[in-house]
């Protein structure tokens, strides 16, 4: 079955408080596995929130974090989304320097997204990735020669496939295309985020991704914290966001600022687009993430020695229980009876 529950953390900005926090009954079905998603907003926030957000265990008072995600601010203007412009930065010379001068240490921190065609990308991926961090591609213009290079530096994974990149052309597919790159070094897999709450991809989108590059699809949910809330306004970081059914725009446009559609939704949507099988459906939410952050043998899997972070599902892939390290922490009201 299923490892572990999700945090997604998207936009803490502003509210100097981590809300990475998922409580068990979150339905959640692991996306990246306890990892987070950030979002940035003034840029003495990151070094604020970073140290409140520690890599922990699970248990009945809310999900494990296993690290970070950070996206921004260090991505394209044209593809920025819901980034306030404001606050979106190129490196400086001394690239490394300056990120570790944005966020501060980046021992909470597990993936960063970054938009590998601003200068200086390749140092700052390669030291990143030397430390252990996976970058992650996203919220760029990068044409698909810019992302090999990024790949060929160490970069593994790509932020929410199709969402804030240029649109697949067949004379340059851009970062898409390096879900069939020849140019991605022999032993190496790429990794891609793709959120399948049937707003952010059309269902023909998720089979064509899913088609050309089964292994390395991520079922991600980009969920921010106005999910569970129902319609109205909430707030993301300083932003405010409105929630009309299942969509959720930057107050007063209509951009889509994250999802707002809990894992277990995804992986139904997910199924029923692609047509694939349940395991593949389910692997996709919970291996492929544990492999993405090398953490194959203890989460994704129920093999011998992993930990038994699981979610029990019914016939229709509906949360019956959730298990964290061997424990129940959550039951469904109907399994209880
Ligand atoms: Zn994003």
């Amino acid at each position: 079955m299923v490892p572990s529950l999700q945090v997604q953390l998207l936009a803490p900005s502003g509210c100097g408080r981590a809300v990475a926090r998922m409580h068990p009954s979150s339905p959640l079905l692991s996306g990246l596995p306890p990892c987070a998603a950030t979002t940035l907003c003034a840029p003495d926030i990151p070094r604020q929130v970073l140290p409140q957000i520690p890599v922990k265990r699970g248990g009945p008072q809310g999900a494990g974090v296993l690290g970070v995600h950070l996206e921004g601010p260090f991505i394209s203007q044209q593809k920025r989304g819901a980034h306030p412009e404001a606050h979106l930065r190129s490196f400086a010379a001394d690239a490394f320097c300056d990120v570790l001068a944005t966020y501060g240490p980046l021992d909470n921190v597990s993936v960063l997204t970054l938009a590998p065609e601003l200068e200086h990308s390749q140092e700052v991926i390669r030291a990143l990735t030397a430390r252990g961090i996976r970058v992650s591609l996203g919220h760029s213009v990068a044409d698909l020669r810019t992302a090999e290079a990024a790949v060929q530096s160490g970069a593994t994974f790509i932020t929410h496939l199709f969402n804030a990149m240029l649109p697949f052309h067949h004379r340059d597919p851009g970062i898409v295309g390096l879900l069939t790159s020849d140019q991605v070094p022999p032993g190496r897999r790429i990794f891609y985020g793709m959120i399948a709450d049937g707003i952010h991809t059309n269902p023909a989108a998720l089979r064509i991704a899913h088609r050309a590059h089964p292994q390395g699809l991520v079922l991600v949910t980009d969920a921010v914290p106005a999910l569970g809330l129902g319609n109205g306004r909430h707030t993301l970081g300083q932003q405010v966001v409105e929630v009309e059914g299942l969509s959720a725009y930057v107050a007063g446009t209509r951009t889509l600022c994250g999802s707002i559609a809990p894992m277990d939704v995804c992986v139904r949507n997910f199924l029923q687009a692609t047509g694939c099988s349940v395991e593949s459906a389910l692997e996709a939410a919970s291996l492929h993430p544990a492999q993405l952050l090398g953490l194959e043998k203890q989460k994704g899997t129920l093999d011998f020695g992993a930990d038994a972070d699981f979610v029990v599902l019914d016939d229709t892939l509906h949360v019956q229980a959730t298990y964290i390290s061997g424990e129940l922490v959550w039951q469904a009201e109907a399994a209880r009876e």
